[in-house]
């Protein structure tokens, strides 16, 4: 197949999730058509050779081309490609993995329900959640508290999750039931006299003034990352999560950790709420799971949830939630031969150098450019949030698209970041095998391109 012929049939045919579809229709919006990578780099089919900055979406962890969860996934798919895990079945990889996820997580937490994607986990712990009240003859505490600026998919109850309204406004969410508390963003905090700990204190106030006014006996759980990653990539403000969690724990409100981005190695720690501090109930994993090698995800349940779940079921019949695909095997398979990888190559160790080396050098190429507003970063997650006007917190007309100009000026110079939704913000987050020189590739590439579009 030639590429024109590609390029034409991905315009008539391929309805992609987040293009101006009509644009893309005719032909406007091109994007590139990937034919092979290998570690950070990724390379189309014209041979154009880029460093993915971004690990596809946050998920190629442990890098491209991995020949070892190949082989995995393609001796899963020989023995057996797919059985379902209804009633009790399993295979020895959903099982093996089920063992390696809950041996990794926080104490405490020794029970996974595998499905597909971010956004499917989500819903089933929502369910879980709802049913734990209901088992525990609290059916009014359903309320479901997440924040602005976070991201948890873009399903129904995933999307009324998520705080941005770019997946709220055309479908009419969110949902009942679904409040969104204050972003813990302080560099976007709207008292800018406050500092970092006055404005942790802001936030937990906002939140003790939500539960006492809605009634903490209408309030199932908090859903939370423990980084903000597409809202604007935020690590929380100091003593955030102590304080946080303090008011969960006053109320017997459950805290759902989404950690489909910081899960496996990316804040340079195996999961993200120890890194913090949390003590979740249920931790949501995916991306990091499998290294995106096979899409795969799972609602990780602290053994204080399980059990009121197993005395629920126990008397009252199955759950009556599953998917087709939970705990597919060639998923299952992926995941733990990228387990092993994570392990075996010392990448969670390397995002833990190689993150705060990056961060470091990214301040030390733009800290005094005039429109940076803030560079922040913890682990192998970096931004850069751009200013309009030196010295104040003030963003630029959408219509210039200041910051898609900045990723495209980027990519023409052969590094892929990302232009954060609704915000003046590049991203980075690398496969957790990035090198110093890689490293070094993107601060130079980064530094041109802000040179270019913004002088
Ligand atoms: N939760 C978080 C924190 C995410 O970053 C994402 C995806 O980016 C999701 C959930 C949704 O995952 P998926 O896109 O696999 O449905």
């Amino acid at each position: 197949l030639t590429n024109d012929q590609l390029s034409r049939w991905d315009q008539d045919h391929f309805f992609h999730p987040s293009t101006a579809l009509g644009a893309h229709a005719r032909g406007e919006a091109p994007g590139m058509i990937i034919k092979t990578a290998e570690g950070c780099h990724i390379t189309d089919r014209n041979g154009n050779r880029m460093l993915d900055a971004f690990a596809g979406l946050y998920c190629v962890n442990i890098g491209y081309g991995r020949q070892e969860v190949a082989e995995a996934i393609a001796a899963q798919a020989r023995e057996l490609a797919y059985y379902h895990s209804y009633v009790g079945n399993g295979t020895e990889a959903s099982i093996t993995l089920a063992k390696m996820v809950t041996d990794r997580a926080p104490d405490g937490m020794n029970r996974v329900y595998f499905g597909q994607g971010g956004s499917d986990a989500n819903e089933t712990n929502i369910k879980l959640v709802w049913y734990y009240n209901n088992i525990l003859g609290r059916p009014e505490k359903k309320k479901i508290i997440s924040r602005w600026r976070g991201y948890h998919g873009s399903g129904l109850m995933s999307g009324s999750l998520t705080g941005l309204s770019l997946f709220h406004k055309k479908f009419d969410l969110p949902l009942d039931k679904v409040l969104h508390s204050t972003a813990p963003y302080f560099f976007q905090r709207e008292n800018v006299a406050q500092t970092e700990q006055e404005f942790t204190a802001q936030c937990a106030a906002d939140l003790e003034e939500m539960i006492a006014r809605e009634g903490a006996d209408t309030i199932a759980a908090f859903i939370a990352e423990p980084v903000i990653g597409t809202g604007g990539i935020v690590p929380p403000p100091e003593g955030y999560w102590e304080a946080i969690g303090a008011i969960l724990k006053k109320h017997d409100i459950l805290l759902i950790a989404d950690e489909v981005i910081t899960g496996f190695g990316r804040l340079g720690t195996m999961f993200g709420s120890p890194f913090y501090g949390m003590d979740p109930d249920i931790i949501t994993i995916a991306k990091g799971l499998t290294s995106a090698y096979a899409p795969l995800s799972g609602s990780v349940v602290h053994d204080r949830v399980f059990e009121v779940l197993a005395r629920g079921t126990d008397e009252n019949g199955p759950l009556g939630h599953g998917w087709t695909y939970s705990a597919h095997p060639i998923g299952a398979a992926a995941g733990v031969a990228n387990l092993k990888l994570l392990d075996s190559l010392g990448l969670v160790d390397n995002a833990a150098d190689v993150g705060p080396y990056l961060t470091a050098q990214m301040r030390a190429a733009l800290g005094e450019h005039p429109h940076l507003g803030e560079i922040r970063g913890v682990g192998m997650l970096t931004a850069l949030e751009l200013v309009a006007k030196p010295g104040t917190r003030e963003g630029f007309d959408p219509a210039a698209k200041v910051v898609p100009q900045i990723a495209a000026a980027m990519a023409r110079r052969g590094v892929i970041a990302r232009a954060m939704p609704q915000a003046d913000i590049v991203g980075f987050s690398p496969p957790l095998c990035l090198t110093r020189a890689e490293a070094d590739t993107i601060v130079g590439v980064t530094a041109e391109a802000v040179a270019e579009v913004l002088g």
